[in-house]
């Protein structure tokens, strides 16, 4: 079974300013030649260079600022890492964000970032490093889906819908290079105590049970020890991934009927809050 080089090798991650990809980025350091560090925060990612510099020395932390959503970035990002360390031998597409809502009331240009962020984004990442990749016969690329991508529930569709994607996607990529040397595995989490909550909104005033939510450094610990072992699918914790095992074998009428009623109560508590217009 090959493993993705991650020893030595170059490091491409996103959404390393906070979350699960800040504390991937604090395991990846002391491994990598040279870790890239992507997001929109500058600042932050400054802050997390200087503290991975100081703690694994030999690996080379570029910091490079970029909106992934907006292509023109994008390309400013990997022409500026092709000049420092040209051929990616890891990605880890993580950066991603969640939209709260009914959807017929979402905002529009949320929705929009969000499926250019954690669709079209991790796509064109993917295309643009997979050739070097299979070429070398060696690489590993590492999606970070969710539970929400093998699962649904209410109030979140076109997030779960671009999971959806990101998990179908990675499944057939998979697929397509086994025996090419390129390892692609893709994380499945349920709650991780990050950013995301906050980012994605929250109307309920409900909060996922703290007994399946995970730290992201627990997260990101569990997650890149999947990957070292070329894991398709890694759904961290025990009690998710039993979750998520009833979930599956679960016929979909049944989660169904389960999730109207909720479904129903959810949209009343949302159209109670509405701001008249
Ligand atoms: P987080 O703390 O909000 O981190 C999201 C990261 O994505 C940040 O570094 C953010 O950096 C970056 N990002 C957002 N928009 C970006 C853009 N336009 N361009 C570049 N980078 C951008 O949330 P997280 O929970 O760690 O999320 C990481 C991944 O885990 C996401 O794909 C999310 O869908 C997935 N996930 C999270 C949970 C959860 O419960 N937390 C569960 C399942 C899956 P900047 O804001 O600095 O750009």
């Amino acid at each position: 079974m090959a493993r993705p080089p991650i020893d030595d090798g170059v490091v491409l991650l996103t959404g390393a300013s906070s979350g699960i990809g800040l504390e991937m980025a604090r395991l990846l350091a002391p491994r990598a030649r040279v870790l890239a560090l992507v997001a929109r925060r500058k600042d932050r990612l400054e802050a997390l260079a200087t503290e991975l510099r100081a703690a694994a020395p030999r690996c080379r932390v570029l910091v490079l600022p970029a909106d992934l959503a907006d292509r023109q970035s994008t390309d400013a990002m990997l022409t500026a890492l092709d000049a420092e360390a040209p051929g990616v031998d890891v990605l880890i597409n993580n950066a991603g964000f969640g939209d709260m809502d009914l959807f017929e009331l979402a905002d529009w240009a949320k929705t929009e970032k969000m499926l250019t962020l954690n669709v079209d984004a991790l796509l064109y990442l993917t295309h643009r490093v997979l050739g070097g990749m299979v070429t070398r016969g060696r690489g590993g690329i590492l999606n970070v889906s969710s539970g929400a991508g093998m699962a649904f529930f209410p109030g979140f569709a076109a997030y779960i819908g671009t999971k959806h994607f990101v998990t179908g996607f990675t499944e057939a990529l998979r697929l397509d290079l086994s025996g090419t040397g390129v390892v692609v595995s893709q994380l499945c989490p349920g709650p991780v105590a990050t950013e995301f909550e906050e980012v994605a909104g929250n109307f309920t005033g409900m909060s996922a049970p703290k007994i399946v939510e995970l730290s992201a450094a627990d997260c990101a610990k569990k997650a890149l020890r999947g990957f070292d072992r070329g894991r398709a699918l890694i759904v961290p914790g025990l009690l998710m991934w039993l979750v998520m095992w009833v979930a599956e074998r679960t016929p979909r009428w049944v989660r169904r009927l389960f999730l109207a009623p909720f479904a129903r109560a959810l949209r009343a508590k949302r159209l109670a809050s509405k701001k008249p217009t």
